[in-house]
């Protein structure tokens, strides 16, 4: 079947972190999703509108929230990262086709969930984190979630505040480069993965950021800490 096309309309954008933005679109009636999956942009070059290539995002909102969020994470020369410095405003519209992907909880298992994620990696689990425990799953969740500096931390305070209300969650924050007076964790993801779920081989695991880190935790999760293939789901923004 066709995936269809639908045209949104920016409603907010505001700049949340270093270099991220939250930018909130209209969400179109007939679009539906699961928690984790994305979608596909159609972005105009800044210079030439006439231009126009596919960029993925995933979906950071639920599927029951009225919008539709992104984290936007920009790289210097980008084409959507130009776009939405330039040219996004309340009521840009842009195309976007979807939803994509598999990367979803996995129905079928009993299993307690571990996210690990960088950056804007954080999106899809934003979305099935609220899902999952909005609809009275009461499995332990974890979710290491790193950045390298206190400036590049975003919905850190909504994370914290969902562990807060649920007593099954459980929000590892960890700095890479952490200043001296930083109280939370430190260093990069993979290396905490151990000391914060020493019965990583027991869960249902959930990874994804940059490519190099999830790459490296699938070879980790595989190689070295007794995880099973049907366990591991990983989503690299390529
Ligand atoms: C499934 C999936 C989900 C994703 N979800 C998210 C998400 O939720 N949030 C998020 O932030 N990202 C996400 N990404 C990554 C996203 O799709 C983009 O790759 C990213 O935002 C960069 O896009 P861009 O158009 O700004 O950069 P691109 O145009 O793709 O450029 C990438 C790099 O190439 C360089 N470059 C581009 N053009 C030139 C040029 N003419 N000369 C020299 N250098 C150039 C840029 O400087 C930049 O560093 C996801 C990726 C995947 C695959």
């Amino acid at each position: 079947m066709a995936v269809p096309t639908y045209s949104v309309s920016c409603i907010s954008k505001t700049l949340i972190a270093k270099d991220v933005y939250d930018i909130r679109f209209a969400k179109p009636e007939s679009f539906t999703f699961k928690p984790g999956q994305f979608i596909l942009f159609d972005v105009p070059h800044a210079d030439n509108p006439a231009d126009i290539q596919a960029r993925a995002y995933s979906i950071a909102s639920t599927p029951g929230e009225q919008e539709l969020l992104f984290a936007i994470k920009l790289t210097p020369g980008g084409r959507m990262s130009r776009w939405v410095e330039e040219r996004c405003q309340a009521e840009s519209a842009l195309l976007m086709k979807g939803p994509f992907g598999n990367f979803v909880l996995d129905a079928n298992t009993g299993r307690d969930f571990l996210f690990i994620c960088t950056s804007t990696g954080n999106a899809p689990f934003r979305s099935m984190l609220l899902s999952a425990l909005q609809s009275g799953d009461t499995r332990r969740m974890d979710l290491i979630y790193g950045v390298r500096a206190r400036e590049d931390l975003f919905w850190k305070e909504e994370f914290e505040a969902l562990a807060e209300k649920y007593p099954n969650f459980f929000v590892h924050i960890a700095l890479s480069g952490a200043p001296e007076n930083w109280a939370g964790h430190r260093g990069r993801v993979q290396t905490l993965v151990p000391q914060i779920a020493p019965d990583i081989s027991g869960k249902s695991i959930y990874v994804c950021g940059n490519p190099e880190m999830t790459k490296e935790v699938k070879q980790l999760c595989l190689n070295e800490w007794g995880v099973m293939k049907a366990d591991l789901h990983v989503e690299g923004f390529i």
